[in-house]
């Protein structure tokens, strides 16, 4: 009997063999043929890694060479007009990257996970046709090796509920059109054995669906289950849970349903329905999304509850969510500490959890093997010690955490605003920028030879400080007003601050990917927070030395240090996070005594941390403002706080954004004219504001004209003021050939602008 089961596993490689010829394609420098040899070679080893560690479900179908959502719409004939003309790999590659005729296709995030998918674009003049090449062959390249793998789907709901429509029509109205495709595909997998599996993954449930959308689950499984007899269907969701999909699919003739008690804790809710329906249950136990080691007297526990309901017979052990969320083995990890090491677990070493789980649930303990019993025991130690570490748990932290009682700062804002405003003199649509510019070679090649000691301390601060005047004079020279230092000793904004926290950690082969080629090497958070010195004073006095102007202070906030990385599981994110700001509120105070009189503190990531299901956002949204404000509580009056956000829509976030209570925000509205201001004139934000007034996202220079156009529509919707000006985002991406002349004319703009008012 099969009792384990591997919702999906990364793709990129471990030694990220995919995105390196990916990239050698793109880049002319080798053929598809490459990339295809390249790509069976690490869907084979992927495989023989599950089979190795005794996996009884393996996923086929889960490999792609840039996404799946973007497999998904090539599986079905979802192709956007504009890539018509176009066929195999180009069209594939075309369709995600743009070419020189035809934009990329939108990308955004899957879920609340920092991988991102292509948006399909639909039009009710489409006319879908099958193509099951990718999904057949798969399945074949597996057998072809003796295993018999599911087939991994991106299920028929879920994939409307993630595309767009050319015509800003309903993408569910497509239902009808898209359903044959998926009962076509699966007339195709009948034929290729005598039975199949084939996981069907439909996340969307877990957003807790509208009744129009709930509608459509019972008609959808019921003619998929009725396409052949042979094929086992499994609906699997993620992230949380999904009671209320739960409660139709049990009358459907579905044979499984997988679901995530990981993150979806309330899945238990619907265990005696699931467990009357005589259905598989595919239990997501061990976390598909983060890098901790799984305890197993937790997990054992969870299913000995889950087995008071369902028959044990009928549960097979899983992971939550796929592996592709997690980096991918720890076989590299030569440099970290052993003990820190001895509590991770990557993509590889789970399916060794996986394995063990699903022997002691089925098996007891005491039948386990000698080998089984080793590891077992290794891992009840390494959560032992994890528990008990010193390195983890800091009672002098703790207890300044308990005994924080500064929740906020000063003052009400009309009181701070008015002080300030005197203090610091600076006009009405004061011009600034958001605090990056543009990371040249030679900076990060000094970064990089100073962290492997090829350049000495010395050597490395002069080259910073160097940069540090080169932006400095450039900014005093083109008229801007308030002043960044340029943030060239940041590698990343948050990889910057977890460099300096006791608690924090680092991987050197962390990577997970975030789209396409594209990946990601996110720190981590595996202890009690603390800032054993000042981070970022000594830049920022010297900075502030070199100029009369006011030089911002620049920050990264809780909630985005916490969104951009792998956050211990040991205790609730409000609580890590407020350890952060706690930290925070130390540094921007030894900020304002060192004479820096404007900090910003960015939360790029704010609204991404928001989430899935409607019930859950306000306890988020109070512990994200609570800790927010901390880390500004000890600003004085005087003290100016910005924030930066790294998005446009806050209809409805705007009440949130409000109660921050930061004195200046900057925001991300370049593209969308004066629209998305409104809501803060609708709701008598009374704030300052600077809405970007240009895209940095591409290498465009924006003219003067059509930024005084902008800063015009600005001031249709909000006074002078209320109003600063300065590009959308940090400059970091940029080239200095573009960052230049358009910072110059925005300069420009502004004071055509202010002559005329
Ligand atoms: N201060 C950061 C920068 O300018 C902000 C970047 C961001 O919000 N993504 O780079
Ligand atoms: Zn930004």
């Amino acid at each position: 009997m099969s009792k384990n089961y591997v919702v999906g596993f990364p793709r990129i490689g471990e030694e990220r063999e995919l995105k390196k010829v990916l990239e050698l394609f793109w880049a002319g420098k080798t053929d598809f043929n490459e990339v295809e040899k390249v790509a069976l070679e690490l869907k084979i080893r992927h495989w023989n890694y599950q089979k190795n560690s005794g996996i009884d479900f393996i996923s086929s179908n889960d490999f792609s060479l840039y996404d799946n959502v973007l497999d998904t719409a090539i599986m079905l004939g979802a192709i956007p007009q504009r890539f018509k003309d176009l066929e195999n790999e180009e069209l594939y590659f075309s369709m995600a990257r743009g070419n020189k005729d035809a934009v990329a296709m939108e990308m955004t995030k899957w879920f609340n996970t920092n991988y991102h998918y292509i948006v399909p674009e639909l039009s009710p003049t489409d006319n879908y046709v099958l193509n099951a090449t990718k999904v057949l062959n798969e399945y074949k390249e597996a057998k072809a090796l003796g295993i018999k793998t599911k087939i991994n789907l991106i299920g028929p709901i879920t994939f409307l509920g993630l595309s767009k429509r050319v015509d800003r029509g309903d993408t569910y109205e497509l239902f009808g059109k898209i359903l044959p495709i998926y009962e076509a595909l699966l007339a195709e997998i009948a034929k290729l054995d005598d039975t199949v599996t084939v996981q069907i993954d439909e996340p969307i449930f877990v957003k807790g669906v509208e009744p129009k959308v709930l509608s459509l689950i019972k008609p959808c499984y019921d003619a998929l289950c009725s396409v052949a007899n042979n094929i086992n269907i499994i609906v699997t969701t993620y992230f949380e849970h999904s009671n209320e999909a739960t409660r139709v699919l049990v009358h459907t003739p579905v044979w499984g349903l997988g679901l995530d008690f990981n993150h979806g804790e309330k899945n238990t809710e619907s265990l005696d329905l699931v467990a009357n329906s005589g259905k598989k249950l595919i239990a997501g136990v061990v976390d598909g999304r983060n890098i901790w080691k799984n305890n197993i007297t937790q997990t054992t526990e969870l299913l000995e509850t889950i087995s008071k309901y369902v028959a044990k017979d009928n549960i097979i052990v899983s992971t939550s969510c796929s592996l592709l969320h997690t980096p991918f083995t720890l076989k590299y990890e030569e440099k970290m500490d052993t003990e820190i090491k001895s509590w991770l677990s990557y993509a590889v070493e789970k399916l060794e959890e996986i394995s063990l789980v699903s022997k002691v649930f089925f098996k007891s303990i005491a039948l386990l093997n000698t080998e089984e019993t080793v590891a077992y025991k290794a891992n009840i130690e390494a959560n032992k010690t994890r528990k008990n570490s010193a390195r983890i748990h800091n009672k002098a932290i703790q207890r300044k955490v308990a005994n924080f009682t500064k929740l906020e700062r000063e003052g009400t804002y009309e009181e701070r605003i008015r002080i300030q405003k005197e203090i610091l003199g600076y006009k009405d649509l004061a011009t600034t920028t958001i605090g990056s510019f543009p990371q040249t070679s030679e900076i990060r090649k000094a970064r990089a030879d100073f962290k492997k000691s090829a350049i000495s301390k010395e050597t490395y601060e002069a080259k910073m400080k160097d940069y540090i005047d080169t932006c400095i004079s450039f900014q005093e020279e083109c008229g801007l007003e308030v002043l960044v230092h340029g943030e060239p000793e940041r590698n990343d904004m948050v990889e910057y601050f977890g460099e300096q926290l006791d608690g924090y950690g680092f991987s050197q082969n962390g990577w997970v990917q975030s789209y396409g080629s594209r990946c990601v090497k996110p720190p981590f958070i595996y202890g009690d927070i603390s800032r054993p010195k000042p981070m970022t004073i000594e830049w920022m006095t010297y900075a502030q030395s070199k100029t009369d102007h006011i030089m911002k202070g620049m920050l990264t906030g809780p909630v985005t240090i916490l969104n951009w990385s792998f956050v211990r599981d040991d205790m609730p994110r409000g609580e890590v996070s407020k350890q952060i700001a706690i930290v925070l509120s130390d540094e921007v105070d030894d900020l304002q005594k060192a004479g820096i009189k404007m900090i910003q503190v960015d939360e790029a990531a704010f609204k991404e941390g928001y989430p899935l299901r409607l019930e859950n956002i306000q306890a988020y949204e109070e512990w994200a403002v609570r800790d927010f404000k901390i880390s500004v509580s000890t600003a004085n009056k005087e003290t100016q706080i910005h924030t930066h956000m790294c998005y446009s829509e806050f209809n409805d976030i705007i009440r949130t954004i409000e109660a921050m209570d930061a004195d200046v925000i900057s925001i991300e509205t370049a593209r969308s004219g004066n629209e998305l201001l409104k809501i803060f004139k609708e709701v008598g934000y009374k704030q300052e504001v600077g809405p970007g007034v240009y895209d940095i996202h591409s290498p465009r220079i924006p003219s003067v004209e059509e930024i005084v156009e902008q800063i015009k529509l600005l001031l249709e919707v909000l006074p002078k003021e209320q109003l600063w000006i300065n590009p959308d985002c940090g400059l970091k991406t940029r080239k200095w050939e573009e960052v230049k002349p358009s910072l110059e004319n925005m300069v420009k703009a502004v004071k055509i602008v202010r002559e005329k008012l």
